[in-house]
């Protein structure tokens, strides 16, 4: 194969990933700037800032519930209810319900940390796409369609990350549209790539940035959008439920959140910490809609948009070294989510204004050290960002005996201010929960359908209220380049086709909420594996949730993944 010239683009701070934090991040640090050399400061400062993303556009890749508050986005930008941006709906009430197959049980008191009083029900994804225009005007350069394939070092200093190429075939081979990816050179790298991303992977692994803290616990969320007739609920109305169709030993609740009269934001988030390796999200999302209280909001109404994502929950003592030389982490890729509140936005947002500080005084001192980089972890420590996410240290991890008892061991920590009965209480990382079938339903694993030890039957869909799979794909508008290697590594096919199938019935047909991973009859017996990694929406729950740890995901081709809108 031709040797590949790549073109080398020399930066002061490069930021990785278009999301709330970096945005955030690059907003501050122009801000600093400017006011630095308004003052007429010396040095004059003429930094070279630069963002990449791998959506097409910005914000396209973008999903959250989201009900926001605006701590951060108050420090970052004090008037931004003044402007046009898109927070029009505040917080009107909040209710939380117990919810039983058929009924429910609405809780006397809304528990503090699910108290939304002044907070906005948003669209993520609207909120990145305001913040994006002004953040390039403040010079920043932003190009989207960049995805970033690896980080560059020398020796142990990050230095930058290298692109991805562009025009590669299914082979690996060059098509007539190849173009090579760029080597992005910065002396300060910030990482803001969203949950369990490829590069913070490598970089975590390489450094060993988590190595001596709690493994990380994550969630996924699956989310419809949906058009609703007026009157069926108030615009503004925060509903947040428990229990049904969770089962008592798995953590994790659905939300409800009227954007207007007539837009709904609704998901449901689990832990990727389940036992029952026929768990299947999307299903669950299904069947939740099912429930009486769901059903009468949703009736006559029409589906908009779905997709699907992964949360950081593992709280602060799961948070990695946030900082290496050349390097720092912000947002969901260094875990700023407060599970406790279910929310992360504003704290991602404050990491990547930490970070804007610490290297506006790099930048002043003309010293990007890893001494003068250690500043982010410092600047955390005395924020209320680590005042927040303390409180909150125990909290997923008190559910690994049930919901009922996580319920009560939730309450102490909220009177012992995070504390509760076991500070630090470590758990496993959440693949290692999975229950092989035999385990979880006594039989071993049976392909046939219907059989003793099978997955049980997939929920029969109407169409209009539930929805197949591949329905709710197609409403994530998803796409990729179908003539390019597939992005989903899978390590060792031969264990996937033999243990896996034995011991768990392979749980990515189940955990995947896009239909990638399908196990296809063959006659005469037997199964084949297709991956389907066009459907792909990089919620990354399969390189989570694998129970071997033998998938990886990594980026494709720049601008494939979901479209979202308004998610
Ligand atoms: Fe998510 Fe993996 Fe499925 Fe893609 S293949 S949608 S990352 S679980």
């Amino acid at each position: 194969m031709t040797e590949t010239v790549r073109e080398t683009l020399e930066v002061d701070v490069l930021f990785v990933g278009a999301g709330p934090a970096n945005l955030a991040g690059a907003y501050r640090l122009g801000r600093l700037v400017a006011e630095h050399n308004q003052r007429g400061e010396s040095p004059k400062l003429e930094p070279m800032i630069a963002m990449i993303e791998k959506s097409a556009e910005v914000g396209q890749h973008v999903l959250s519930g989201a009900v926001l508050d605006p701590r951060a986005l108050d420090e970052l930008i004090p008037d931004f209810r003044a402007g046009d941006g898109p927070f029009h709906q505040l917080v009107t009430g909040d209710t939380v319900l117990l919810l039983t197959r058929r009924g429910k049980l609405k809780l006397p008191i809304v528990p503090p940390p699910l108290q939304n009083h002044g907070k906005y029900v948003v669209s993520l994804g609207d909120v990145v796409r305001w913040l994006a225009p002004q953040v390039s005007d403040m010079g920043v350069q932003i190009f989207p369609g960049f995805p970033g394939v690896a980080m560059l070092y020398d020796g142990t200093r990050v230095v930058g990350v290298r692109t991805g190429d562009k025009g590669i075939d299914s082979k690996g081979q060059r098509k007539g549209n190849f173009e090579p990816g760029i080597d992005l050179r910065a002396k300060v790298t910030v990482v803001g790539e969203g949950a369990r991303g490829s590069l913070c992977k490598e970089l975590f692994a390489r450094l060993g940035l988590h190595s001596s803290v709690q493994p990380q616990l994550y969630a996924i969320g699956v989310k419809e959008l949906w058009e609703v007739p007026a009157g069926r609920i108030r615009a503004g109305s925060v509903v947040h439920t428990l229990g049904y169709p969770l089962k008592s030993e798995e953590f994790g609740g659905a939300f409800l959140y009227a954007m207007s009269e007539t837009q709904l934001s609704l998901g449901l988030v689990i832990g990727l910490d389940y036992k029952d390796p026929f768990l299947d999200p999307q299903e669950r999302l299904q069947q939740l809609k099912g429930h009486p209280f769901f059903k009468t909001i949703l009736a006559g109404g029409k589906l908009l948009h779905y997709g699907a994502a992964t949360l950081p929950e593992g709280g602060y003592y799961s948070l990695p070294k946030l900082w290496a030389d050349g390097v720092l982490v912000v947002g969901d890729s260094a875990a700023f989510l407060n599970g406790m509140r279910l929310k992360g936005i504003h704290l991602g947002m404050k990491s990547g204004m930490l970070a804007a500080e610490t290297i506006y005084e790099a930048l002043c001192k003309r010293d990007f050290s890893a001494a003068t980089l250690a500043g982010y972890e410092r600047r955390f420590q005395q924020s209320w960002a680590k005042q927040e996410l303390w409180k909150a240290r125990n909290f997923h991890q008190a559910f690994a005996g049930g919901l009922y008892a996580g319920l009560v061991h939730a309450g102490l920590q909220l009177l012992t201010g995070g504390r509760g009965l076991r500070d630090p209480w470590r758990v496993p990382a959440g693949h290692e929960h999975m229950r092989t079938v035999q385990e979880y339903y006594g039989r071993p694993y049976a392909r046939a359908a219907g059989g003793a030890g099978a997955a049980p039957d997939k929920l029969k869909c109407d169409g209009t209220l539930a929805f197949d799979k591949l329905t709710d794909v197609y409403h994530s508008d998803t796409s990729h380049e179908e003539n390019q290697p597939c992005h989903l590594v899978v390590r060792d096919l031969d264990l996937c086709h033999d243990r896996c199938t034995r011991e768990y019935g392979n749980p990515c047909q189940h955990f995947c909420p896009a239909s990638v991973y399908e196990w296809l009859p063959q006659e005469g017996g037997g199964q084949t594996f297709q991956i389907n990694f066009s459907n792909c929406v990089h919620c990354k729950t399969c390189d989570i949730m694998d129970p071997y740890q033998i998938i990886d995901w990594t980026t494709p081709e720049g601008g494939g993944g979901p479209r979202y809108v308004h998610m």
